[in-house]
């Protein structure tokens, strides 16, 4: 299929996109293209205007600030995975990006796009959920950073105003002496995840669990925090039976029943997923790798 009729705008300043996201009823930015593209040619995405964004300067930069990581909305999925600063101060950030689609597909997709498409089952929105990391948004009404926590609202739907346009994502630097791990399973390598499970943790100096934090893609209508699993690990010794027990809660977290055996599947996915991101990232941790 062809997309249906729209109008084009090649904006060369983020000001220019925002004035001609305020001048149509629906409109749509083009980054990458790598979900546009084909929204539009299946019909499912039929926007009065298409603004593109590819020629606007100074979006394309990554910058690294204390470990914190932040990318411009032109910053291709591959520019970050091949950043040897942006590995250096937050590995994290490229264990998950090596799950995102395929390498020709990273190469034109942006971190922002994924963001803001908002796939349920994407990586770097779970990942930026996990580490309580923000957007900043520019729109008619000014600039604001939005916190990952107030983001995501359902399935490719976010709480950006329909002419806002996320010029940045930051992801806040790992917490010192922590480990951290990206897991996931998939049908084929780079396809979206059947689940995905970001993992943070953090050890006290007696070796059980100060901190945790856990987020989850694939499993529910947008990307989750695991607070309850959190909340179990955290003051425990991080022994096999301590994690399992906590990896047990996520059940009530998966509301995608959508595997053909009414989410059992997917629950076990999840559990299974938590207890390897947590060995994984322990092991890190003890190995003072994060
Ligand atoms: C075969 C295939 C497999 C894939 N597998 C995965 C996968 O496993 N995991 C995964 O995460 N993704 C996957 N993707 C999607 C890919 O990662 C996309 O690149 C990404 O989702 C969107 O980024 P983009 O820059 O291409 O955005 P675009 O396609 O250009 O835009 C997508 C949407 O985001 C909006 N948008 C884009 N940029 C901005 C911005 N700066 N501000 C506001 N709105 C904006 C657009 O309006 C549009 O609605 C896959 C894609 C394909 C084709």
């Amino acid at each position: 299929m062809k997309p249906a009729r729209f109008e084009y705008v090649a904006a060369k300043t983020v000001a220019e996109a925002i004035d001609a996201r305020s001048s149509f009823d629906d409109t749509v930015i083009l980054a990458g293209g790598q979900s546009l593209i084909p929204m539009l040619n299946y019909r499912v995405a039929q926007p009065d205007a298409v603004i593109d964004i590819n020629r606007v300067p100074g979006l394309d930069t990554i910058s690294v600030d204390n470990g914190a990581v932040r990318v411009g909305a032109l910053v291709r999925h591959r520019q970050l995975e091949l950043s040897a600063e942006a590995f250096a101060a937050h590995p994290l950030l490229r264990e998950a990006l090596d799950n995102v689609a395929h390498i020709p597909i990273r190469n034109r997709g942006t971190i922002c796009g994924s963001i803001a498409h908002a796939d349920a089952a994407a990586e770097m929105p779970a990942v930026l959920v996990c580490l309580d990391g923000f957007v900043t948004a520019q729109g008619s009404g000014g600039e604001r950073n939005v916190p990952a926590s107030d983001l995501f609202l359902f399935h490719m739907t976010t709480t950006l105003d329909s002419d806002e346009i996320i010029t940045s994502a930051t992801f806040p630097a790992l917490p010192k002496g922590s480990g951290y791990a990206f897991e996931e399973l998939t049908r084929r390598h780079g396809d979206y995840a059947v689940a995905g499970i970001c993992a943070v943790i953090t050890p006290g100096p007696d070796g059980n669990c100060a901190s945790a934090s856990l987020s989850a893609c694939g499993i529910a209508e947008k990307p989750v925090r695991l607070s309850a699993v959190e909340a179990a690990l955290v003051g425990t010794n991080l022994s096999d039976d301590a994690v399992s027990a906590a990896a047990a809660l996520v059940d009530d977290m998966v509301t995608n029943e959508d595997d053909g055996a009414g989410g059992r599947y997917r629950r076990q996915v999840a559990r299974t997923l938590i207890t390897r991101a947590v060995a994984k990232a322990c092991q890190r941790a003890a190995q003072g790798r994060a």
